[in-house]
């Protein structure tokens, strides 16, 4: 893989995908935050379910942080993995709270250090919340981004250093809405929809 190859695969998904964007609803850089850790291993749509019940109940770090864990687990139940998730919400507002002031802090080191809040995740509120350039790799972008070429690791971290050098910095945030949606909708883990695959012939993993 080179930077040229790099940039005509970002150019025809480009093509493909007409409107590439977070698929979870929030109105703020919070309810950002609370709706992304509640999007490990589950759908989005489903976060957006429970979250429209969640946000309106506690739309703020103070509210949240002062909530019972059981009234939060009740209302987050469809999803999977509920009880960690509502204690990591509501640890993570109180940490807003005492020292953030209320505030989402927009660098990364900062992010990492709340309660559910990995790499990853504090990558997609860099890039949604606060539009700085970043590269969040999920399960679409890994099997993406290792079928198209752009690396051969199945290191979170080392998929993103490599997109990272492939790409320059101001496609980092489309690429990433572009792989996740292409992955999510066309490259799928078990039979990806390669019938018509305009990225086949950059593909290692083609089903002809
Ligand atoms: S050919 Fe199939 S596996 Fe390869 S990029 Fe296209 S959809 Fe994905």
């Amino acid at each position: 893989m080179n930077n040229k190859r790099a940039l005509e695969i970002i150019n025809i998904l480009k093509e493909i995908i007409a409107d590439p964007r977070c698929e979870l609803d929030y109105n703020n850089i919070f309810e950002l935050v609370i709706a992304t850790v509640l999007s490990a291993q589950t759908k989005d749509s489903r976060v957006n379910e429970v979250t429209k019940v969640l946000f309106d109940k506690y739309p703020t770090p103070a509210l949240l942080s002062l909530a019972s864990l059981s009234d939060v687990i009740n209302i987050i139940s469809p999803l999977g993995l509920a009880k960690m998730k509502a204690s990591n919400i509501i640890n993570l507002s109180k940490v807003l709270v005492d020292e953030y002031n209320s505030i989402v802090p927009d660098d990364i080191e900062s992010l990492m250090k709340l309660p559910g809040v990995g790499r990853k995740t504090a990558s997609v509120i860099l890039v949604e919340g606060f539009k700085i350039p970043a590269v969040p790799v999920d399960t679409h972008v890994l099997r993406v981004s290792n079928r198209l070429g752009f690396s051969k690791s199945n290191n979170t971290i080392v998929v993103e250093g490599d997109i990272k050098k492939l790409l320059p910095k101001d496609l980092w945030i489309v690429s990433h809405h572009l792989f996740i949606h292409f992955g999510r909708y066309i490259c799928l883990s078990k039979n990806p929809k390669c019938l018509g695959c305009r990225l086949k012939k950059y593909c290692t993993n083609k089903e002809d």
